[in-house]
Protein backbone atom coordinates (compact mmCIF):
# COMPACT_ATOMS: atom_id res chain seq x y z
CA UNK A 1 0.00 0.00 0.00
CA UNK A 2 1.24 3.31 -0.86
CA UNK A 3 0.63 6.67 1.20
CA UNK A 4 1.06 10.27 -0.43
CA UNK A 5 0.63 13.16 1.15
CA UNK A 6 1.15 14.99 -2.10
CA UNK A 7 -1.53 15.90 -4.96
CA UNK A 8 1.54 15.30 -7.57
CA UNK A 9 2.34 11.75 -6.29
CA UNK A 10 -1.42 10.59 -5.67
CA UNK A 11 -1.94 11.49 -9.71
CA UNK A 12 1.47 9.59 -10.74
CA UNK A 13 0.28 6.35 -8.59
CA UNK A 14 -3.13 6.31 -9.97
CA UNK A 15 -2.00 7.09 -13.36
CA UNK A 16 0.00 4.31 -13.23
CA UNK A 17 -2.47 2.07 -12.56
CA UNK A 18 -4.55 3.09 -15.25
CA UNK A 19 -1.70 2.59 -17.76
CA UNK A 20 -2.21 -1.08 -16.33
CA UNK A 21 -5.83 -1.43 -17.49
CA UNK A 22 -7.12 -1.01 -14.10
CA UNK A 23 -10.48 0.57 -13.27
CA UNK A 24 -9.91 3.07 -10.14
CA UNK A 25 -12.18 3.33 -7.20
CA UNK A 26 -12.55 6.01 -4.29
CA UNK A 27 -13.36 6.13 -0.92
CA UNK A 28 -13.89 9.48 0.59
CA UNK A 29 -13.05 9.73 4.30
CA UNK A 30 -12.14 12.33 7.02
CA UNK A 31 -10.26 9.21 9.10
CA UNK A 32 -10.73 7.64 12.45
CA UNK A 33 -11.58 4.79 10.15
CA UNK A 34 -14.17 2.14 11.49
CA UNK A 35 -15.91 -0.49 10.18
CA UNK A 36 -18.26 1.80 8.47
CA UNK A 37 -15.56 2.83 6.42
CA UNK A 38 -14.21 -0.49 5.85
CA UNK A 39 -17.05 -1.84 4.53
CA UNK A 40 -16.40 1.00 1.57
CA UNK A 41 -13.45 0.12 0.93
CA UNK A 42 -14.17 -3.45 0.80
CA UNK A 43 -16.77 -3.10 -1.84
CA UNK A 44 -14.80 -1.03 -3.69
CA UNK A 45 -12.21 -3.78 -3.49
CA UNK A 46 -14.78 -5.93 -5.44
CA UNK A 47 -15.80 -3.60 -8.30
CA UNK A 48 -12.65 -1.55 -8.65
CA UNK A 49 -9.11 -3.28 -9.32
CA UNK A 50 -7.23 -0.09 -7.48
CA UNK A 51 -8.58 1.40 -4.48
CA UNK A 52 -7.54 4.87 -3.84
CA UNK A 53 -8.68 5.95 0.16
CA UNK A 54 -8.58 9.40 1.06
CA UNK A 55 -8.19 10.79 4.50
CA UNK A 56 -8.44 14.24 4.92
CA UNK A 57 -9.99 16.26 7.33
CA UNK A 58 -11.67 19.02 5.65
CA UNK A 59 -12.09 22.43 7.29
CA UNK A 60 -14.84 24.22 4.37
CA UNK A 61 -17.53 21.59 5.66
CA UNK A 62 -17.12 22.63 9.51
CA UNK A 63 -19.00 25.33 10.71
CA UNK A 64 -16.78 28.23 12.77
CA UNK A 65 -18.27 26.28 15.90
CA UNK A 66 -18.01 23.22 14.98
CA UNK A 67 -15.04 20.25 16.20
CA UNK A 68 -12.44 20.46 13.15
CA UNK A 69 -10.24 21.70 15.38
CA UNK A 70 -10.62 18.43 17.80
CA UNK A 71 -11.74 15.71 15.10
CA UNK A 72 -9.68 12.41 16.08
CA UNK A 73 -6.56 11.67 13.65
CA UNK A 74 -5.42 9.09 14.70
CA UNK A 75 -3.30 7.93 11.45
CA UNK A 76 -1.29 4.79 12.32
CA UNK A 77 -3.90 3.38 12.94
CA UNK A 78 -5.88 4.41 9.71
CA UNK A 79 -3.25 3.22 7.70
CA UNK A 80 -3.36 -0.24 9.34
CA UNK A 81 -6.90 -0.51 8.97
CA UNK A 82 -6.52 0.96 5.21
CA UNK A 83 -3.58 -1.91 4.50
CA UNK A 84 -5.79 -4.82 6.12
CA UNK A 85 -8.41 -4.12 4.19
CA UNK A 86 -6.73 -3.86 0.88
CA UNK A 87 -6.62 -0.24 -0.31
CA UNK A 88 -3.90 0.36 -2.59
CA UNK A 89 -3.13 3.79 -2.22
CA UNK A 90 -4.16 6.05 0.63
CA UNK A 91 -4.12 10.24 -0.19
CA UNK A 92 -3.38 12.12 2.98
CA UNK A 93 -2.90 15.74 1.96
CA UNK A 94 -2.34 18.46 4.75
CA UNK A 95 -5.10 21.39 4.30
CA UNK A 96 -2.25 23.64 2.73
CA UNK A 97 -1.50 21.13 -0.34
CA UNK A 98 -5.29 21.33 -0.83
CA UNK A 99 -6.13 24.79 -0.07
CA UNK A 100 -2.62 26.46 -0.66
CA UNK A 101 -4.77 29.58 -0.87
CA UNK A 102 -8.35 30.99 0.40
CA UNK A 103 -10.76 29.32 -1.54
CA UNK A 104 -12.80 31.45 -3.46
CA UNK A 105 -14.01 28.84 -6.15
CA UNK A 106 -16.92 26.44 -4.71
CA UNK A 107 -19.38 24.21 -6.24
CA UNK A 108 -22.77 24.31 -4.67
CA UNK A 109 -25.89 22.10 -4.99
CA UNK A 110 -28.95 23.98 -4.08
CA UNK A 111 -32.18 23.25 -2.51
CA UNK A 112 -31.68 19.85 -1.77
CA UNK A 113 -29.09 21.19 0.56
CA UNK A 114 -31.30 22.96 2.51
CA UNK A 115 -33.55 20.92 4.28
CA UNK A 116 -32.00 18.55 6.88
CA UNK A 117 -28.55 18.52 7.78
CA UNK A 118 -28.18 22.13 5.93
CA UNK A 119 -30.71 23.94 8.43
CA UNK A 120 -27.97 23.65 11.23
CA UNK A 121 -25.16 23.48 8.82
CA UNK A 122 -25.56 25.90 6.56
CA UNK A 123 -22.17 25.85 4.28
CA UNK A 124 -21.67 22.50 5.28
CA UNK A 125 -22.70 20.54 1.53
CA UNK A 126 -20.90 23.30 -0.21
CA UNK A 127 -17.91 22.47 1.63
CA UNK A 128 -18.63 18.84 1.16
CA UNK A 129 -19.24 18.94 -2.93
CA UNK A 130 -16.58 21.28 -3.27
CA UNK A 131 -13.67 19.10 -1.72
CA UNK A 132 -15.49 15.66 -3.18
CA UNK A 133 -14.80 17.35 -6.46
CA UNK A 134 -11.29 18.42 -5.68
CA UNK A 135 -10.89 14.81 -4.94
CA UNK A 136 -12.28 13.62 -8.09
CA UNK A 137 -10.67 15.54 -10.13
CA UNK A 138 -7.52 14.62 -8.74
CA UNK A 139 -7.98 10.67 -8.22
CA UNK A 140 -10.09 10.84 -11.26
CA UNK A 141 -11.93 7.28 -10.22
CA UNK A 142 -14.21 5.03 -11.96
CA UNK A 143 -16.28 5.27 -9.28
CA UNK A 144 -16.51 6.18 -5.30
CA UNK A 145 -17.96 4.93 -2.82
CA UNK A 146 -20.09 7.04 -0.02
CA UNK A 147 -22.15 5.49 2.86
CA UNK A 148 -25.79 5.23 3.44
CA UNK A 149 -24.99 6.77 6.86
CA UNK A 150 -24.51 10.34 5.68
CA UNK A 151 -28.00 9.85 3.37
CA UNK A 152 -28.38 13.75 2.54
CA UNK A 153 -24.37 13.79 1.57
CA UNK A 154 -24.82 10.29 -0.95
CA UNK A 155 -27.82 12.13 -2.62
CA UNK A 156 -26.15 15.77 -3.11
CA UNK A 157 -22.89 13.91 -4.38
CA UNK A 158 -24.85 12.19 -6.41
CA UNK A 159 -26.88 14.94 -7.89
CA UNK A 160 -23.77 16.95 -8.10
CA UNK A 161 -22.11 14.46 -10.71
CA UNK A 162 -25.17 14.39 -12.41
CA UNK A 163 -25.54 17.83 -13.19
CA UNK A 164 -21.99 18.31 -14.13
CA UNK A 165 -21.61 15.59 -16.02
CA UNK A 166 -18.65 13.98 -14.18
CA UNK A 167 -17.23 10.93 -15.38
CA UNK A 168 -17.68 8.88 -12.53
CA UNK A 169 -20.61 6.14 -10.79
CA UNK A 170 -21.54 6.37 -7.11
CA UNK A 171 -21.90 3.80 -5.56
CA UNK A 172 -23.89 3.95 -1.77
CA UNK A 173 -23.62 1.55 0.45
CA UNK A 174 -25.51 0.26 3.49
CA UNK A 175 -25.05 1.95 7.18
CA UNK A 176 -22.94 -0.49 9.92
CA UNK A 177 -23.90 -0.51 13.27
CA UNK A 178 -22.75 -1.61 16.49
CA UNK A 179 -25.07 -4.49 18.02
CA UNK A 180 -27.21 -2.26 19.64
CA UNK A 181 -28.34 -0.60 16.72
CA UNK A 182 -26.24 2.78 16.71
CA UNK A 183 -24.41 3.70 13.52
CA UNK A 184 -20.68 3.34 13.79
CA UNK A 185 -19.33 7.06 13.61
CA UNK A 186 -16.10 8.59 13.88
CA UNK A 187 -17.94 10.70 16.79
CA UNK A 188 -19.38 7.80 18.41
CA UNK A 189 -15.58 8.39 20.35
CA UNK A 190 -16.95 11.37 21.75
CA UNK A 191 -19.25 9.88 23.91
CA UNK A 192 -19.53 8.36 27.30
CA UNK A 193 -20.28 4.93 28.03
CA UNK A 194 -24.19 6.48 29.14
CA UNK A 195 -24.42 8.36 26.54
CA UNK A 196 -23.38 5.62 23.79
CA UNK A 197 -26.07 3.67 25.87
CA UNK A 198 -28.82 6.69 25.03
CA UNK A 199 -27.12 6.93 21.86
CA UNK A 200 -29.26 3.48 20.18
CA UNK A 201 -32.52 5.10 20.90
CA UNK A 202 -31.81 6.80 18.16
CA UNK A 203 -31.77 3.62 15.55
CA UNK A 204 -35.10 2.58 17.79
CA UNK A 205 -36.93 5.11 16.98
CA UNK A 206 -36.16 4.52 12.97
CA UNK A 207 -37.33 1.09 14.30
CA UNK A 208 -40.44 1.92 15.12
CA UNK A 209 -40.39 4.02 12.40
CA UNK A 210 -40.09 1.22 9.93
CA UNK A 211 -42.55 -1.18 11.53
CA UNK A 212 -45.28 1.19 11.33
CA UNK A 213 -44.45 2.03 7.86
CA UNK A 214 -44.44 -2.19 7.19
CA UNK A 215 -48.05 -2.16 8.94
CA UNK A 216 -49.56 0.18 6.92
CA UNK A 217 -48.67 3.59 8.50
CA UNK A 218 -48.26 6.16 5.81
CA UNK A 219 -48.93 9.56 7.56
CA UNK A 220 -45.80 11.33 8.81
CA UNK A 221 -46.93 13.40 11.47
CA UNK A 222 -47.94 10.49 13.41
CA UNK A 223 -44.82 8.46 12.80
CA UNK A 224 -42.34 11.14 13.67
CA UNK A 225 -44.55 11.68 16.54
CA UNK A 226 -44.08 8.17 17.31
CA UNK A 227 -39.96 8.65 16.79
CA UNK A 228 -40.13 12.03 19.22
CA UNK A 229 -42.16 9.95 22.05
CA UNK A 230 -38.64 7.03 21.82
CA UNK A 231 -36.24 9.49 21.51
CA UNK A 232 -37.96 11.37 24.70
CA UNK A 233 -37.55 8.79 26.66
CA UNK A 234 -33.42 9.37 27.48
CA UNK A 235 -33.16 13.20 28.53
CA UNK A 236 -29.52 13.33 27.22
CA UNK A 237 -30.89 13.44 23.66
CA UNK A 238 -31.61 16.86 22.47
CA UNK A 239 -33.95 16.09 18.77
CA UNK A 240 -32.21 18.53 16.08
CA UNK A 241 -34.62 17.10 13.54
CA UNK A 242 -36.93 14.11 12.66
CA UNK A 243 -37.80 13.98 8.90
CA UNK A 244 -39.49 12.50 6.63
CA UNK A 245 -38.47 13.52 3.26
CA UNK A 246 -38.93 12.77 -0.85
CA UNK A 247 -36.27 11.04 -1.89
CA UNK A 248 -35.33 13.41 -4.56
CA UNK A 249 -36.10 16.77 -3.70
CA UNK A 250 -35.59 15.90 -0.17
CA UNK A 251 -38.85 18.14 0.47
CA UNK A 252 -40.77 17.24 4.11
CA UNK A 253 -43.68 15.35 2.78
CA UNK A 254 -46.78 14.72 4.84
CA UNK A 255 -48.25 11.18 3.58
CA UNK A 256 -45.52 8.77 2.31
CA UNK A 257 -46.61 7.55 -1.19
CA UNK A 258 -43.63 5.73 -2.62
CA UNK A 259 -39.83 5.98 -1.90
CA UNK A 260 -39.10 8.60 1.14
CA UNK A 261 -36.37 8.76 3.58
CA UNK A 262 -36.72 8.83 6.88
CA UNK A 263 -33.56 11.07 8.85
CA UNK A 264 -33.05 11.86 12.40
CA UNK A 265 -30.36 14.68 13.81
CA UNK A 266 -29.91 14.93 17.67
CA UNK A 267 -27.50 16.11 19.89
CA UNK A 268 -25.82 14.27 22.97
CA UNK A 269 -23.98 16.52 25.25
CA UNK A 270 -21.86 18.18 22.41
CA UNK A 271 -22.12 15.52 19.78
CA UNK A 272 -24.20 15.77 16.81
CA UNK A 273 -25.43 12.35 15.62
CA UNK A 274 -27.49 11.18 12.87
CA UNK A 275 -29.06 8.38 11.27
CA UNK A 276 -31.43 7.27 8.71
CA UNK A 277 -33.28 4.69 6.88
CA UNK A 278 -34.64 4.75 3.22
CA UNK A 279 -38.37 3.60 2.91
CA UNK A 280 -39.69 2.09 -0.28
CA UNK A 281 -43.34 0.77 -0.08
CA UNK A 282 -43.27 0.02 -3.76
CA UNK A 283 -41.70 -2.98 -3.05
P1 LIG B 1 -16.56 10.38 7.23
O1 LIG B 1 -15.16 9.91 7.48
O2 LIG B 1 -17.41 10.39 8.46
O3 LIG B 1 -16.61 11.64 6.42
O4 LIG B 1 -17.23 9.26 6.32
C1 LIG B 1 -16.61 8.80 5.15
C2 LIG B 1 -17.59 7.90 4.42
O5 LIG B 1 -17.90 6.78 5.24
C3 LIG B 1 -18.90 8.58 4.08
O6 LIG B 1 -19.32 8.20 2.78
C4 LIG B 1 -19.83 8.06 5.14
O7 LIG B 1 -21.19 8.04 4.74
C5 LIG B 1 -19.30 6.65 5.32
N1 LIG B 1 -19.71 6.11 6.62
C6 LIG B 1 -19.58 6.70 7.84
N2 LIG B 1 -20.13 5.93 8.81
C7 LIG B 1 -20.62 4.83 8.18
C8 LIG B 1 -21.32 3.67 8.63
N3 LIG B 1 -21.63 3.49 9.90
N4 LIG B 1 -21.68 2.75 7.70
C9 LIG B 1 -21.40 2.93 6.38
N5 LIG B 1 -20.73 4.00 5.90
C10 LIG B 1 -20.36 4.94 6.78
Amino acid sequence: MKVSQTIKLARKNVSAARKQGKTIGLVPTMGALHRGHISLIEAAKKKCDYVVVSIFVNPTQFGPSEDFGKYPRPLEEDLKMCKKAGADLVFNPSVEEMYPEKNITWVNVEKITENLCGRSRPRHFRGVTTVCTKLFNIVAPDMAFFGQKDAQQAIVIKRMVADLNMPLKIIVCPTVREQSGLALSSRNKYLSEQEREDAAYIYKSLQKCKEMIDSGGRNTETLINEMRNILQQKKSIKIEYISIVDEKTLENIDYIQDKALAAVAVRIGSTRLIDNFPIDITR
